[in-house]
């Protein structure tokens, strides 16, 4: 392979310039299908004219940008440039920039890459604005049903499908972004880990195996709102504290199965000072990267609820919220990622995501794997978000040595 001089420091210029033009004192407001988000990918589209690459959108929103090699499949690289609203500048951001970085540093070699390097911006990764994540990758992969979203409204009432209209993207033909797989061969993706274990081990990056599985459900529970002062307590039917004691059930789970149990939500009804609460609803996330230990989770949680239902007085019933089964990444890209990491003094074994990235969605499809980078603090999505800058271009540099691997692995 000739010689290819890749700049990480440039990559975290290109960071900061982003920054600055789509974030304020609270953070980046990236948010997807609005002003900043469109200006954030114009900046992107800015920095690809510099090197002679023109992108283009399909018909989910995503921005796709390829430097022609010597054969084909593509390797895809990115993440998603939109933010949670008050969010941090890296989250998203760092996947995209670092895979324009290794589109440049190819430009400028004497021979075109060995395969096509193709850049993926993925639209609306956070579901920020209408709750729905990972829209963009979804549709990439085939798993985006626009019926199950059409309904979806942002906080000013207004529907999913004429913000996208605005936006050039018509939810009907949203699921035809799956015609983009025919060119793409592999997907590697470059994240902050969102997350303490890496600055915990200082650590300056690591392989992930996979992201985890999540069963998300809100219990509700029904007793009788009564007078806080006259009901004596062996009289009361208290959905509240049933509620309660199902957060404290869940959140013993973990040191039986691992993973992690979240009580998120917790809303009570008349919810008065002088009320006994007559209703409680209560949202439980559970995720757990091995899916037999995650039905287990869930199935201690179901009972937990029925029993504190059942010696409070109160009727329960379940609503799924959302589920996705654990997603391992490909063993070949994962092992090739361990060696560029333990080439960099990175972490010795791979690592499970506990958060959802786009890549878990291409992964259904396409051989993927992703790299993490330290957050400082475990911080993310908030305006505290960061990571030390040798780390940042530990990691940066890490990407393009795994591209550089994958490319001569599958010459
Ligand atoms: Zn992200």
């Amino acid at each position: 392979m000739s010689l290819v001089i890749f700049n990480a420091s440039r990559v975290i210029e290109d960071l900061r310039e982003l920054d600055r033009r789509t974030g304020d004192v609270n953070g980046a407001q990236r948010l997807c299908w609005g002003t900043k988000w469109r200006e954030a990918r114009a900046y992107l589209t800015e920095l690809l004219a510099e090197i002679g690459i023109e992108p283009e959108l399909d018909e989910a929103g995503n921005l796709w940008a390829r430097l022609e090699g010597e054969s084909k499949p593509g390797l895809a690289l990115g993440s998603h440039l939109d933010s949670v609203p008050d969010g941090g500048w890296l989250d998203g951001a760092l996947g995209v920039m670092a895979a324009l970085g290794v589109l440049r540093a190819w430009t400028g070699a004497a021979e075109p890459p060995p395969r096509d390097l193709v850049l993926v911006d993925w639209a609306d990764e956070e579901g920020a604005r209408f709750g729905r994540s990972l829209f963009g990758s979804s549709a990439f992969a085939g798993t985006l049903e626009p019926a199950e979203v059409r309904d979806l409204r942002d906080s000013d009432g207004r529907a999913i499908a004429d913000v996208l209209k605005e936006n050039g993207v018509d939810l009907d033909r949203a699921p035809r972004a799956a015609a983009q797989q025919d060119g793409i061969g592999g997907y590697l993706e470059l994240h902050i880990e969102q997350g303490p274990l890496l600055e915990r081990e200082r650590i300056s990056v690591a392989a992930v195996s996979g992201c985890t599985g999540i069963e998300r459900k809100r219990f509700t529970f029904r007793g009788q709102a009564s007078h806080a002062g006259t009901t004596p307590m062996d009289q009361r039917r208290d959905a509240g504290l049933a509620a309660a004691a199902t957060a404290l059930a869940a959140e013993r789970i973990p040191a039986a199965e691992g993973g992690v149990a979240t009580a998120g939500a917790l809303t009570l009804r008349p919810g008065i000072p002088t009320a006994v609460p007559g209703e409680a609803v209560l949202t439980v996330d559970l995720r757990n990267p091995d899916a037999a230990a995650l039905a287990r989770m869930l199935e201690v949680a179901r009972v937990a609820a029925r029993a504190a239902a059942t010696q409070r007085g109160c009727e329960l019933s379940e609503e799924p919220i959302w589920r996705i089964d654990p997603i391992g990444f490909d063993e070949e890209l994962v092992d090739l990622a361990l060696d560029v990491t333990h080439d960099a003094a990175g972490r010795g074994e791979a690592m499970t995501s506990g958060a959802l990235h786009d890549a878990a969605e291409v992964a259904r499809v396409l051989p993927a794997a992703m790299l993490f980078c330290p957050s400082k603090a475990g911080i993310s999505h908030a305006k505290e978000e960061d990571t030390a800058e040798p780390d940042l271009k530990i990691g940066i540099e890490t990407l393009m040595a795994l591209v550089g691997k994958v490319l001569s692995a599958r010459d």
